[in-house]
């Protein structure tokens, strides 16, 4: 297994870790498989969308922040219920075929580290199986 460290700036943010899962998968050394990724938070996320034009990640978390705003009504006494509802709504896992040693993603596809309550030092666990 493999691990990303990313810290992150912002209260909310996704920030592309697509470069360093690559680099992750080359040590692996693993040509031809499934490269699993999990983020071991409960107020951070991890999802796959696209890579070019930076307002689409601005308008993800501003929807998000329209669909499960920072402050409540909420019962979690401390504070970041909103950020554990997000996180699972995105969900803590992803995972992109391997071929010729690289992850098969679409033209358009970068992988995110979703942060919902930053800024923080997050994890991303990488498990590359060959077949
Ligand atoms: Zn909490």
């Amino acid at each position: 297994m493999h691990k990303i460290k990313v810290e992150t700036a912002e209260a909310r943010e996704i920030i592309d870790v697509t470069a360093a899962v690559g680099k992750a998968l080359r040590e692996a050394g693993v040509m031809k498989g499934v490269c699993h990724l999990f983020v071991p938070h409960t107020t951070a996320a991890i999802t796959i969308n696209e890579n070019t034009d930076p307002n689409v990640r601005r308008d993800m978390l501003q929807a998000l922040d329209r669909i499960v705003p920072a402050s409540g009504p909420y019962l979690h006494a401390e504070g970041n219920a909103a950020a554990h509802i997000l996180a699972s709504m995105i969900g803590s896992s992803a995972m992109s075929f391997v071929e010729n040693g690289k992850l098969v993603l679409g033209a358009w596809q970068a992988i995110y580290l979703c942060e919902f309550d930053g800024p923080r030092t997050r994890t991303v666990l990488i498990k590359v199986l060959p077949g």
